[in-house]
């Protein structure tokens, strides 16, 4: 039997760490999750059984052991198809979904083109949408509950309701209320940056760190932060607003109205419009201006640079804060990262304070797939209180 969806499916502190850590690691065997959580073998043993008696977990064969080392051990691992989770991104131009089991596997993926933009078609959509993919496997309909909306956009994770810049008339919008009565799941929303911030701590290159941070670049730049393993959500909803960080007092105007600012130099538009008065063509895309730089024009090679440089200078200040362990660098503009890469990277070693430095940093694309499985990512998430 599947549990209540307004409970979650762990309460007590010992199963909930249990599970998190075989979610993001399985198998592991008793002891090795009692060396890692501190927790006596009685209690994990303890902790593990209603999760095996629910199907989530299950005892793999025993591992042969040396001679005289005691009883041979059975490691306990995660059920993947025990549960199924939907994500869904509602994206500027379209809806992205994903299927995915408990370990945050994508089983299925479909996308819609949006015709009308108010809430009310745009949910008639999604309830679409996801239709299809539960549609995708008899077992899918049978043991979904969970899905997770993520938006670019201010969310209020108690009430639900969101604010998406992106789409007209899309201000405070009771997002969860409509998709919950749309598709009879129980639904998550949460902002695209954090959701993807918490995937790629549960599941990603940020596994098991306690100081941990993602940046996405592309038509803004953001960050999502983890401290303590918890991510941080600020006292008044902003918090690691890394496109707002000063960078250049001489710089151009932002949209904040401020000036210098990480975004209004390095987002997809600012350098955009870089290019474009270099070039003299208004008219110019901005896959015109990767064209550009890549053919060689020094003026589009340094409206690149400078973002790269801008993007670099802010995570330094981000690094010397909070001292992160890695920082994933994602960005929307998969075809232009690597014109970012090095000077990114340069201006971040340089302005780095001395043992901060030691932060891994990854630059990678961030396609349709993982915003959608970050989702489901937050619905996973709703298993636990
Ligand atoms: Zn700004």
């Amino acid at each position: 039997m599947f549990p209540n969806p307004a409970n979650p499916l762990v309460t007590a502190p010992a199963e909930t760490t249990i599970l998190a850590m075989l979610l993001a690691e399985s198998p592991l065997s008793r002891v090795e999750l009692a060396r890692r959580t501190g927790l006596s073998s009685t209690a994990v043993t303890k902790a593990a059984r209603p999760l095996i008696d629910g199907g989530y977990l299950h005892e793999l064969p025993p591992e042969r052991t040396a001679p005289g080392a005691g009883r041979p051990v059975n490691p306990l691992a995660v059920t993947p198809d025990r549960e199924f989770f939907v994500g869904v991104w509602i994206g500027p131009d379209g809806l992205h979904g994903t299927v995915c089991d408990l370990r945050a596997r994508a089983r299925a993926g479909a996308q819609r083109e949006l015709g009308d933009r108010d809430p009310a078609s745009v949910c008639a959509l999604l309830a679409e949408l996801v239709d299809e993919l539960l549609d995708t496997e008899p077992e899918f309909r049978e043991r979904t509950r969970h899905l997770g909306v993520v938006v670019g956009g201010e969310v209020d994770r108690d009430t639900g309701r969101v604010n998406l810049p992106v789409l007209p008339g899309w201000q405070d919008v009771p997002l969860v209320e409509a998709v919950a009565a749309a598709t009879g799941l129980n639904v998550t929303v949460e902002n695209d940056v954090k959701a993807l911030t918490v995937a790629e701590h549960w599941f990603g290159e940020g596994i098991g760190t306690e100081y941990f941070a993602v940046v996405t670049v592309g038509r803004q730049v953001s960050s999502g932060l983890v401290v303590n393993g918890e991510l941080v959500t600020g006292a008044y909803g902003a918090a690691g607003e890394l496109g707002h960080v000063r960078v250049d007092p001489a710089g151009p105007p932002c949209r904040c109205g401020s000036n210098g600012c990480v975004e209004a130099i390095a987002a997809t538009d600012a350098i955009l419009a870089a290019v474009r008065r270099s070039a003299g063509d208004p008219a110019l895309d901005f896959a015109g201006a990767v064209r550009l730089a890549r053919a060689g024009d020094p003026d589009a090679q340094d409206a690149f640079a400078r973002a790269g440089r801008a993007v670099g200078t802010g995570i330094a200040t981000l690094v010397t804060l909070f001292g992160p362990e890695r920082v994933v660098v994602t960005g929307e503009v998969p075809d232009a990262l690597d014109l970012l890469d090095a000077h990114l990277r340069e201006a971040y070693a340089a302005h780095c304070f001395k043992a901060a430095a030691k932060c891994a940093l990854t630059l990678r694309p961030l396609p349709w797939e993982e915003r959608a499985r970050s989702g489901a990512v937050i619905g996973i998430q709703a298993l636990f209180p």
